[in-house]
Parts: C-alpha cells; structure tokens; sequence
C-alpha cells in the first residue's frame, strides 16, 4: 500500500521546529509494508493545505495528515478537512468525555477554548486521542482514506501506535519489507561503493543497497521488498551473508545501533566500567552514553572539566605540562584520562580538550581542533585532530562523535 504524509505548522517551515513525525510514522509503518511515497510539509494556511491532500489524495491510497489540530485561530486543519471532505461540525460527547477525564486526571479547569475540541466533522471517524484535546480523525473517500493526527509528538505517538497501526494491519497488503543493516568502518563512501559494484550487480531485483555516510562510519542498508515473504528471507540471508564476508573486520556493528549503543555493548560483553573528562564537549559524551537504557551497568560518572583549574585540582593535570604542551594537546588528556579513571576506579575512560570556536583558535590548532584520549586496561592512546570549521555547534558533535568512535576502535582491539 502506498502512503503519503503532510506534516502541517509555519514552525516547520521557518526552522524554528525539526519536523520529527514524519520520521515516526515512517518507522512504524514501513516494516509492516506500507510504502512512504513522499512527505509534504505545508504552512498553516486553507488553501496550501487543501491542495497538498488532494495531490496526496491522487497519488496515495492511505493519507496522514499532523498539525493543526489545536483550538487556537492558527489551527485550521480541523475545519479545512471538514470542507473537503463535504461535513458539517457536531458535538462529540465521546471526546467531551475523554477531555473531562484528562483534565480531572490533571487536576485543571477547562476553558471555552479547550472545550471547542469536543466539535469534530461529521464525516469522520473520531480516534480517541487519552493523552491530549484533540482527537484523530479518519476520513474516506473514494476507497482511499485520509488521518488526521495532532502535531505533538507523543499525542501523535500514541495515536500511531493505538489506532492507527492495528487499522494498516488489518488492511491487506501483500508486499512486505525488510531491512538489515552493518555499521562499516575504514572506507569513504566512494571507495567502499566501488569494493561493492560486482556484489551489488548481484543482487537480486528484490533487494536494494544503500550508503548512509556519518564522519567515519557507513550505514550500510540492505531492504528486501516483494511478496513472497520466504523467499525474500532466503534472498536477505544469502545477501547479508556475502556482504559480512566482504567487510569482514570493517564491520563494527551487525545492527543498526549508534555509536554510544555499540561502545555500550562492548563494554558490557567485557565487563568494563567507563568515566569521562570533558573539556570542549561540555558533558556531551557522558549525556550521549545516559542516553543509552541500561548505561549504568558500566557508566560510573564523569567530570565536565571546562576551566584549567578543574583540570588541575579534579583531575591532577600539571599545571607544567598545559604551560609546556597548551590545554588542547595529547598530554594533557592523557592526564584528563587518567585522572578520571583514578577518581572514579573505572577500566575505561574518555577524555576530551578541544577548540569548538567561533574564536580561540590558531594557525597551529585551529578552530575545529580536537585532542582525544581514550584510556583501557592500564593504556591511554590519544590524537589531535584537526577538522577545521567555525560552527561551535557542529564542532562539538563532531567532537562527541569523535570521541566515542575512538573508544569503540579502542575496545574492538581488546580480546
Ligand atoms: P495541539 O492540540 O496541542 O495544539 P496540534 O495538532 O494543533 O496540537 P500543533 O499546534 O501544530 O499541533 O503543534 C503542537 C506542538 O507540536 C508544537 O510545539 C509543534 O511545534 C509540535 N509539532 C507539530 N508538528 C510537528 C512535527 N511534524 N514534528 C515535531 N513537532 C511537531
């Protein structure tokens, strides 16, 4: 079945919001064979929002629609699918009586406003939305069908996965699709595109290849589409199976995990405990391991060891070598590093000291400048590098990232 999303609000558009539902509803659908054909995002006017369901409407047998669903003057979805879909607004005690229990839950009056959510159209099935005001709705025409969702990620969350999943299941759909995923090392996205030109020429016409690139790593995505659904297990098998062969070592990961997942996994298949010392990446890295569900079975702490006085009096850096070799150097995160292991009796360690700018840079380490240390089992390897940019903000994700992939080559070395 093909589907298309319209993801609705003006904050979309002008930046100030990352559209993060669209990316959900995806991920929900996909694997039970519903294919996203396009996503549209439209600003919170009638007529732009009219013709962006009528085009999906064409080209879509399923529509999703999120946004606008509100009771303020900005929210207009409501009253713009009523029109389309040829309704009339009514009361909807159901929905008076969902929104009377969260408010009572909430311990909140509500108001005239709120209570205008109760009005629904005529011509829609109402899908009762138990976490907020405004309920989904599922529209029919033609033997195509259109949904309406609130914008807020886990009203819309909950919907998808109450309401609106059961229903794409139950309807019939004979693709089914699949995907497999390897986490590759040691290659740029080029090189590794032209090791792979003979296996990709051989699969099979169910299975396609993608390269989703990241500063040293390749996704590498393999998704299976057809009907047969045996045969397409054969053909992933037997794809994933050749493909392992051919990257053997480069692969460091069998799944599609991120890098704080897999140097977690690493960690707890060898039972080693980890602390941080962060300069430049101000905590980013302890707060992208505790991310991680089941990070404290090996995360023990961390120092965000900004001013050269906390690397000093935190970590027993010497004053003597940030004079002699500067605070972003190899020898001062090695200190970083070992100070923090000492402090917190962990196997492991990262430690970070970098120039995330704007300023503050030189011709010798420039903006974009980084020293890592990672610190396993007695031994601390570190490196500068250098990848100069003047965006504080990208530096210090670069950073982080930097970081963590170091620590995962580190720990793959260890038998
Ligand atoms: P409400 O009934 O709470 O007003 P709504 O359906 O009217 O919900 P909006 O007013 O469009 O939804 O948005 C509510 C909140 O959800 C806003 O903070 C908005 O930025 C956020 N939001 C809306 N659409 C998206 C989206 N596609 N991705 C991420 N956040 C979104």
């Amino acid at each position: 079945m093909k589907c298309e999303i319209i993801v609705i609000g003006d904050e979309l558009l002008i930046g100030q919001v990352t559209d993060t539902n669209s990316g959900y509803i995806a991920r929900k659908l996909n694997p039970i064979g519903i294919e996203i054909i396009r996503t549209t995002v439209v600003r919170d006017r009638e007529e732009e929002i009219a013709s962006a369901v009528e085009e999906s409407m064409q080209r879509a047998e399923a529509v999703i629609v999120t946004g606008g669903l509100g009771p303020t003057n900005d929210d207009i979805t409501k009253k713009t699918l009523c029109k389309i879909f040829g309704g009339k607004m009514i009361f909807s005690q159901a929905t008076q009586d969902n929104n009377d229990a969260l408010f009572a839950r909430l311990g909140k009056e509500m108001n005239t406003l709120t209570r205008s959510q109760a009005m629904v159209p005529d011509c829609c099935k109402v899908l009762p939305n138990v976490v907020g005001t405004a309920p989904g709705m599922m529209f029919k025409r033609d033997g195509k069908m259109l949904i309406s969702l609130p914008g807020v990620p886990y009203e819309l969350q909950k919907l998808i996965d109450d309401s609106v999943l059961p229903m794409f299941e139950r309807c019939a759909t004979t693709d089914k699709i699949f995907h497999s995923t390897r986490i590759v090392t040691g290659f740029t996205e080029s090189k590794l595109a032209i090791y792979l030109t003979e296996y990709e020429a051989s699969l099979p016409s169910t299975i396609k290849l993608a390269y989703l690139p990241k500063p040293n790593l390749i996704r590498l995505r393999l998704t299976a589409r057809g009907n047969d659904a045996e045969q397409l297990y054969c053909d992933m098998y037997e794809a994933t199976l050749k493909m392992d062969e051919l990257l053997g070592e480069n692969i460091i990961s069998y799944e599609d995990l991120t890098l704080e997942e897999i140097l977690i996994n690493h960690l707890k298949d060898k039972d080693y405990t980890i602390s941080t010392a962060e300069s430049c990446t101000g905590g980013g890295i302890a707060s992208k391991i505790t991310s991680v569900a089941g990070a404290s079975a090996v995360f023990m702490g961390g120092v965000v060891a900004y001013d050269n006085s906390v690397k000093v009096n935190q970590l027993g850096v010497e004053e003597e070598v940030i004079n002699r070799y500067g605070v972003v150097s190899t020898q001062v995160v090695e200190q970083m590093a070992k100070g923090v292991v000492n402090k917190f009796k962990t196997d492991c360690a990262i430690a970070t000291s970098g120039i995330a700018g704007p300023s503050g840079g030189s011709k010798q380490k420039p903006v974009g400048t980084i020293a890592i240390a990672v610190y396993c089992n007695g031994k601390v390897q570190s490196r500068l590098v250098a990848i100069p940019s003047a965006n504080r903000m990208r530096n210090i994700e670069r950073f982080i990232d930097l970081a963590l992939y170091d620590m995962v080559l580190n720990l793959r070395t260890i038998k």
